[in-house]
């Protein structure tokens, strides 16, 4: 009989996560924000109680084990994840455990191929008898021989056995799934994320979100130059972008009322820089009511015209908030793979009409001048225009997106 056949599925995932960043305050937060991220993340697959252990969590789901620690993979903060089973904490028992978790996973590779497999084993418990260099040489001396399908590769394992023993809990895993890296969502506050239905603000926010910020998003829509799909589709993508975060808002303001003014007001190739200093505004003042501290973009330098230093510059004085650009110094191939990689890549490259388009100028300026645009906005009311957008603006509290992909 198989082995196998008495070991069910997994009962936890021990998580791993960079302790390197660590220090001090910082570590509490850090750990804190994280088990409550895996806690949200688990929510639609199964409750979870997330123990935190030095330097690792122990998640024990109620069930779906393994389609836990697929969804742990887009949790922030965690840079490993292994689907494990307990042990007791004697030297016999991890024998038999790993001999059980050893013949179940070569089942998952193809029958009757060769596996080149190694142990490793780590003691963080001083009370167990064995160190870990021992105790690896032991379970593979009483594990791996005599098995046909096996093959000791100490450099290049297709399947390592790991084996942790601690004064909590003794543990063996047979896999790593890599996790996302990065740090908890909401370690470092609240941002505003400016979010079109293009390829780059969806990759700007995902890069944001890694390194601590909790987004709530803002799109403007000019309707009704810009219908309705356009404006399903930026809803979608903020679903997938949800899968990221434990919560997620989406604001949708109203921007045709500033294209009619800005249009009439101002000579045609100030428009799209008028734009986005309205836009920029405009956010500055909801990221206040939304306590965030800062604004993210998907702009990068260079890569349409309009994105020079002096139209950055022009468009970000427009407000006091600071303006985080994650993807300054992308090219698009890198800016596409990360897009295909999370998931917002064929949703973005569906063409919608976008409200920065709607009376596209024939000739943008290149190199905006931040007084002439000062200049320009005595003729439209600024402040008017910006209440409007903000009191007519819609709010949509959205679930997690997708089921992580297959
Ligand atoms: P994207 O691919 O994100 O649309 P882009 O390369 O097309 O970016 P622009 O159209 O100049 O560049 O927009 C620059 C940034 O301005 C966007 O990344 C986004 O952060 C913000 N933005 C543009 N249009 C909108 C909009 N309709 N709603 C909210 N933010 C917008
Ligand atoms: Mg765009």
């Amino acid at each position: 009989v198989s082995s196998s056949q008495v070991l069910p599925e997994p009962e936890f995932c021990l998580v791993r996560y960079g302790e390197l960043a660590l220090k001090g305050g910082n570590r509490v937060d850090f750990e804190r924000r994280l088990a409550g991220n895996i806690r949200a993340a688990l929510r639609s697959i199964s409750p979870a109680r997330v123990e935190r252990l030095r330097g690792r969590m122990v998640v024990t789901p109620e069930g779906r084990v393994t389609a836990c620690a697929q969804r742990l993979r887009d949790v922030f903060g965690i840079s490993s994840i292994s689907p494990a089973w307990k042990s007791a904490s004697r030297t016999e028992d991890l024998i038999e455990r790993s001999r059980a978790v050893l013949a179940r996973t070569l089942e998952e590779f193809e029958p009757a191929r060769c596996v080149r497999v190694c142990v490793r084993a780590k003691r963080s418990d001083k009370r167990f008898p064995l160190t870990s260099a021992e105790l690896e040489r032991t379970v593979a001396s009483q594990v791996l021989p005599g098995r046909e399908r096996v093959r000791v590769d100490l450099t290049d394992p297709e399947l390592t056995l790991g084996i942790d023993v601690r004064a909590e809990g003794c543990f063996v895993y047979a896999s790593r799934l890599s996790g996302p890296g990065g740090l908890p969502v909401g370690t470092l506050g609240r941002g505003v994320c400016l979010i079109s239905g293009g390829i780059d603000s969806p990759v700007a926010a995902w890069m944001a979100m890694k390194r601590g910020l909790e987004l709530v998003f803002l799109t403007f829509h000019s309707y009704p130059w810009v219908g309705e799909p356009a404006r399903k589709k930026v809803v979608d993508l903020v679903k997938i972008l949800a899968r990221f975060q434990p919560r997620t808002r989406l604001i949708v303001a109203p921007f045709a009322h500033v294209n009619i003014a800005v249009r009439e007001a101002v000579p045609d190739a100030y428009r799209t820089v008028m734009y986005r200093r309205m836009m920029q505004r405009i956010a500055a003042r909801l990221a206040e009511r939304e306590q965030a501290r800062a604004l993210v973009t998907g702009e990068s330098l260079g890569q349409v015209a309009s994105q020079t230093v002096e139209n950055l510059t022009a468009i970000g004085s427009a407000s006091a908030t600071l303006v985080v650009r994650p993807l300054i110094g992308f090219d698009k191939e890198e800016t596409i793979r990360v897009a295909r990689r999370i998931g917002t890549f064929d949703l973005s490259a569906v063409q919608e009409p976008d409200c920065c388009t709607v009376f596209l100028p024939a000739r943008p300026i290149l190199r905006a001048d931040p007084r002439r645009c000062a200049e320009l906005e005595q003729r439209i009311d600024v402040a008017e225009l910006v209440d409007r957008s903000i009191s007519e603006a819609e709010c949509l509290d959205l679930d997690e997106g997708a089921p992580y992909p297959p």
